[in-house]
């Protein structure tokens, strides 16, 4: 299978026509804690990590979704599966990554799910180029997940009240939702992953404590 060349926008807000409405796969934090879904097209029992939620109409499984899309874009957008893989972190720590393709953007993820099919940890994506094969995608993805896995960017902090530190002045990492905390109070609260550690938003608010004082740059990557 080779990718198309696609014409979309890969941020969310962004995307403009009609053919590529606000999609995100997984829970969030505007969806509550949702369970037990299945497939609206083939009725296939989906984990929240599978779950396609495509505004307006309807939860799909990765397979329909893409059936979908393709319909609508009179297009071949493909579609593909990859088993999990386990993969060792830069402390000999064994870990299993789970894979996601999306259609739309068109991106391939990896990463770590709980025991609730909530995603935790490391997650890495690569977008797919026009042309490029699966197994090509897949490769890269690898590639970027085991460069990163052996390029630790904390440290213990030997601090009382973090326990880790940057090692860097650059920390790269993913914004997500903290169910829990979001249930407790009744909003949306975020949870910081960065090196396959998760950090409450006050814990990882002391780890910016260190550089109290600093200015600094917000950097959001899409496209990495
Ligand atoms: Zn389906």
């Amino acid at each position: 299978m080779a990718f198309p060349e696609r014409g979309c926008g890969r941020r969310g807000g962004q995307n403009g026509g009609h053919l590529f409405r606000s999609c995100h796969q997984g829970p969030s934090c505007d969806d509550g804690d949702t369970v037990n879904e299945t497939c609206d097209a083939c009725a296939y029992p989906l984990q929240r990590h599978e779950a396609f939620r495509v505004l307006g109409e309807g939860t799909f499984c990765g397979r329909c979704w893409a059936q979908r899309l393709s319909l609508e874009t009179r297009t071949d957008v493909g579609h593909l599966e990859v088993a999990p893989v386990v993969l060792e972190d830069s402390d000999g720590n064994e870990r299993q990554f789970h894979f996601m393709y999306n259609p739309r953007t068109p991106s391939l993820s990896m990463f770590e799910l709980d025991d609730e099919h909530h995603e935790v940890g490391f997650k890495f994506r690569v977008y797919a180029s026009a042309g490029e094969d699966g197994a090509a995608l897949v490769g890269r993805l690898l590639a970027k997940a085991r460069a990163a896995l052996a390029s630790p960017q904390l440290q213990p902090s030997g601090a009382s009240r973090y326990t880790y530190a940057f090692r860097g002045d650059v920390v790269q990492g993913w914004v997500r939702c903290d169910l829990a905390a979001t249930r407790e109070r009744g909003e949306s609260v975020p949870r910081i992953s960065i090196d396959g550690h998760d950090f409450s938003w006050e814990e990882f608010g002391r780890m910016l404590m260190e550089h109290e004082g600093w200015p600094f740059r917000l950097l959001f990557l899409g496209d990495e």
